[in-house]
């Protein structure tokens, strides 16, 4: 049957022994070639749970595996021509990021939906994710676990009893309520540089503000990297309006300000900060 399956091109040979339909995509193909399972944030990235910047592909191999045909795995990846969206999660070419996996965590592979032949567990990936990544990427990778239900807030409990101490301090810093992990790092990086940071601040007449910062400036990050309608940027507009409206001037900031301009975009934000604070201390005075 295998060897039919094989000519009628329904299955294809992967690595000695193990076969792929036709459906098996791209890195489900090269972390099985490579002898291992998609982990860590490729796991998470084909969940829409936040992964960070790195588009490499995350294997774990078992403890011990040999044979890793790592230069097959590194040849093939996402084309250049198709470009990254939210439901093309395929990593890029290039050499995989290899895990090796632990023995002694059987309670975090727990439940029915978990054995699977090329994917580790939800809780066990995302505890990679957060070792594998800087301390914001990874709060936002908890974050939006929480937030897409990947993982339970009583799972969140359990991964964290399976981190080392230094980590033990990001718990205080979750928060599911964030619309995605950009969102999260600015509002991880805004508090720890000493500013006081609401999330989803309700303003009348428009959606929530993603931050209000110091209590005077309404911030929203926005996410949409690959796509912008016309009825968004139409809301988007009416927002700052809104804003300026009650009083509370608005910014708003892309990915790129975040990733590639984060001290210009800090500088604006606390300069804005500050003379919002004069504005409403002069306010206040004159009445
Ligand atoms: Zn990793």
């Amino acid at each position: 049957m295998i060897d039919r399956a094989r000519s009628d091109r329904i299955l294809q040979p992967i690595r000695r022994g193990i076969y792929a339909i036709a459906e098996a995509d791209l890195d489900q193909r090269r972390a099985v070639r490579l002898g291992g399972k998609v982990a860590c944030l490729s796991a998470l990235r084909r969940n829409r749970v936040w992964a960070g910047l790195d588009t490499r592909l995350h294997v774990c191999v078992r403890r011990g595996a040999h044979d890793l045909h790592t230069a097959d795995a590194s040849r093939v990846g996402r084309p250049a021509e198709t470009p990254r969206s939210d439901t093309n999660f395929v990593a890029d070419p290039g050499v995989p990021r290899v895990h090796w996996q632990r023995s002694a965590t059987p309670d975090l592979s727990t439940g029915p939906s978990n054995h699977r032949d090329w994917l580790m567990p939800p809780l066990v990936s995302l505890r990679q994710a957060v070792l594998c990544q800087s301390e914001e990427h990874a709060i936002a990778s908890i974050d939006s676990a929480l937030r897409t239900g990947f993982v339970t807030a009583d799972q969140v409990g359990l991964l964290f009893r399976h981190l080392p101490r230094r980590l033990q301090h990001l718990r205080a810093e979750i928060d599911p309520a964030a619309d995605s992990g950009n969102e999260t790092i600015v509002r991880v990086r805004l508090r720890r540089a000493g500013f006081v940071v609401e999330t989803q601040f309700p303003l009348p007449g428009t959606s929530p503000f993603d931050l209000l910062i110091d209590g005077v400036l309404p911030l929203d990050v926005d996410s949409r990297q690959w796509h912008s309608d016309d009825a968004q940027i139409s809301w988007d507009f009416d927002k700052v309006l809104a804003s300026f409206g009650a009083g509370l001037p608005s910014l708003r900031i892309l990915p790129r300000h975040i990733h590639q301009l984060w001290p210009e975009t800090l500088a604006v934000i606390r300069r804005t900060v500050s003379e919002a604070k004069e504005l409403r201390d002069f306010r206040r005075g004159a009445n």
